[in-house]
């Protein structure tokens, strides 16, 4: 038996046998070609057929797995369809006479070497997409087949290096049990789509030796790998398994049941999401609204942003899944590791401090509008809330609000129907908002935390830097402060106020969050069940002990100690 440890990227255990994935290397030969005429069209017939497989891939990864999944394919197929790749490619060819094949790997390794070398995650994914374009690219020009996880046929672990967008779209979620790679973090492809599918895995492991069928067990919550496990350890995880998908079935069954804790308080708790696939998702697991709608996820595709039907369409389906329930639509929040094609960001040396969400939205009002405008029509005669992102002082939010008014002004000259009473409210995800709580509450309905921002902020910590984002931590006793000053600020202006970052999703939070006195917790869908299931087990006495306790400590670790065992 051996233990291997990485980082735990989805909860839960899997047991199984172990599917080494390695695809193998492309063979080819650098050759000299008589004809590059000859060479630059197949290239170019290479690269059609590839964007017909990359739109049937899109189409099939939208429907199998979910929109912000399927996205990828769209970038795909944009990189690709940028005539500066095709270019050089063409170059190589005609100057050195150098067969297609090799010219697309010379020019596909230079540009991964170069995003490589940038000590970002976000350019770390832009190597991995370019490698599996070329890999597609090159497979196609050698009229081979694709490989793919889709020919796993027996339930198993899968085991690889990483894997690219094209093996995590094709992977067939009956047949994976589980996952474990050699390299990535916690924000990497495979364990934001393991977490969304509910497959535990395990990422960022090192060197994985071992061969398939041998009998592996992911540890999806203390991030181990455990290879050839001895007859008890064996047992011991099967019991654990079992007892998770007990509880597992019983969550879900209770889902659709409000969340009262012991003494009587009902919580509300409602989801997180980013297409209208998640909508259908999240009202399974038994939210009860949305307390944020990521509309940024709704526009990672095309080369303009959506005019103001096209959105109005989108929020109105959103809105629509969710009938009466509340649907909280978050205003653009681009810029810092978040990209859009259709939005021209000016390189920044430190994104996350630099234009980003609101300061964007303020700075290019016109993109501002049609939003707004969008947002208020979807809102007529339905439950739709409006939140600003990253609001640092009141003169921003006045400058928000007085952006709302003149999209409502534009729709009352236009005659169109829009919701002209409709809540609003900001996320506190900056500490200089957490500190004014009681100076922003006049001038809104309701506040929603953003933890995973206000605790990047807080302490100075990059949360897409590899290296350091395991110290943006939000049970950080500096933030848990910051947490109970924003909410007693509010409630005495009786605001309620929401949270909406990856902490209220978490179980080890849920107590203190509770405890703290907040009144909406907003997830990530697939934690719903849990956390109502969670919530109806404390009271809100006992959870204030636990609060007020964790005020007092000194540090982290402490922190984490305690609610391990409060
Ligand atoms: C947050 O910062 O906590 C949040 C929910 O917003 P995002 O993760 O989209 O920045
Ligand atoms: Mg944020």
């Amino acid at each position: 038996m051996k233990r291997l440890s990485g980082i735990a990227a989805s909860q839960g255990v899997a047991i199984g046998p172990a599917f080494v994935y390695r695809p193998e290397p492309l063979a080819f030969n650098e050759q000299i070609i008589q004809n590059p005429r000859t060479e630059i069209n197949r290239l170019i017939e290479a690269i059609e057929a590839v964007q017909g497989m990359l739109v049937a891939l899109e189409a099939h990864t939208q429907e199998a797995i979910g929109e912000a999944e399927a996205k990828i394919f769209e970038v795909h197929r944009m990189f690709l369809a940028d005539p500066a790749f095709a270019d050089e490619i063409k170059a190589i060819i005609q100057e050195e006479q150098l067969n297609a094949e090799a010219a697309v790997d010379r020019v596909s390794n230079e540009l991964m070497a170069q995003f490589s070398a940038i000590d970002d995650e976000y350019f770390r994914q832009r190597a991995v997409d370019i490698k599996d374009i070329a890999q597609r690219l090159i497979r196609q020009l050698l009229g081979l087949e694709e490989t793919t996880l889709a020919s796993l046929k027996n339930p198993s672990v899968i085991i690889a290096h990483d894997l690219t967008p094209s093996d995590t779209a094709s992977l067939n979620r009956e047949m994976a049990l589980g996952l474990c790679t050699e390299i990535g973090s916690n924000t990497s492809h495979t364990a934001i789509l393991a977490r969304s599918l509910g497959i535990p895995a395990v990422v960022g492991a090192g060197k994985l030796e071992l061969s398939s069928g041998t009998m592996v067990i992911i540890d999806g919550q203390s991030g181990e790998l455990i290879i050839e496990p001895d007859a008890q350890t064996l047992a011991e995880y099967r019991t654990r398994q079992q007892a998770r998908q007990r509880m597992r079935s019983l969550e879900i069954a209770q889902a659709q049941t409000p969340a009262v804790t012991l003494d009587g308080h009902q919580i509300e708790v409602v989801a997180n999401i980013g297409s209208v696939a998640d909508a259908e998702y999240a009202i399974q697991m038994g939210a009860e609204g949305v307390g944020l709608l990521r509309t940024e996820f709704l526009f990672l595709q095309g080369d303009t942003l959506p005019s103001e039907d096209e959105q109005y369409q989108i929020y109105r389906a959103i809105a629509d899944v969710f009938q009466r329930m509340p649907l909280i639509v978050r205003t653009l929040d681009v810029g810092g590791d978040k990209d859009l094609p259709s939005i021209d960001i000016a390189k920044e040396q430190n994104p996350m401090l630099g234009q980003r969400a609101i300061r964007l939205c303020l700075a290019r009002p016109e993109i501002f509008q049609t939003q707004l405008r969008a947002i208020l029509r979807a809102g007529h005669e339905r439950n739709v809330k409006i939140m600003f992102p990253l609001i640092g002082s009141e003169e921003e939010l006045h400058q928000a609000l007085y952006q709302l008014e003149q999209a409502k002004a534009n729709l009352r000259a236009r005659n169109l129907p829009h919701a002209e009473n409709l809540d609003v409210g900001i996320m506190i995800e900056v500490p200089s908002a957490a500190v004014l709580a009681d100076v922003m509450a006049p001038h809104v309905d309701f506040f929603s935390i953003g933890t995973n921002d206000l605790a990047q902020y807080t302490l100075a910590v990059d949360r897409t830097n590899e290296t350091v984002a395991h110290l943006a931590d939000p049970l950080h006793p500096a933030v848990i402060r910051l947490i109970h000053q924003v909410i007693q600020a509010a409630h005495r202006q009786d605001k309620w106020v929401g949270l909406c970052g990856e902490m209220a999703g978490n179980p080890q939070a849920v107590p203190l969050l509770l405890g703290l006195g907040l009144d909406e917790f907003s997830m990530a869908a697939v934690s719903i069940p849990s956390v109502k299931a969670l919530l109806r087990t404390i009271s809100k006495t006992q959870a204030q002990e636990i609060a007020q306790r964790c005020l007092e400590l000194p540090n982290l670790q402490r922190v984490r100690e305690f609610l391990d065992n409060p």
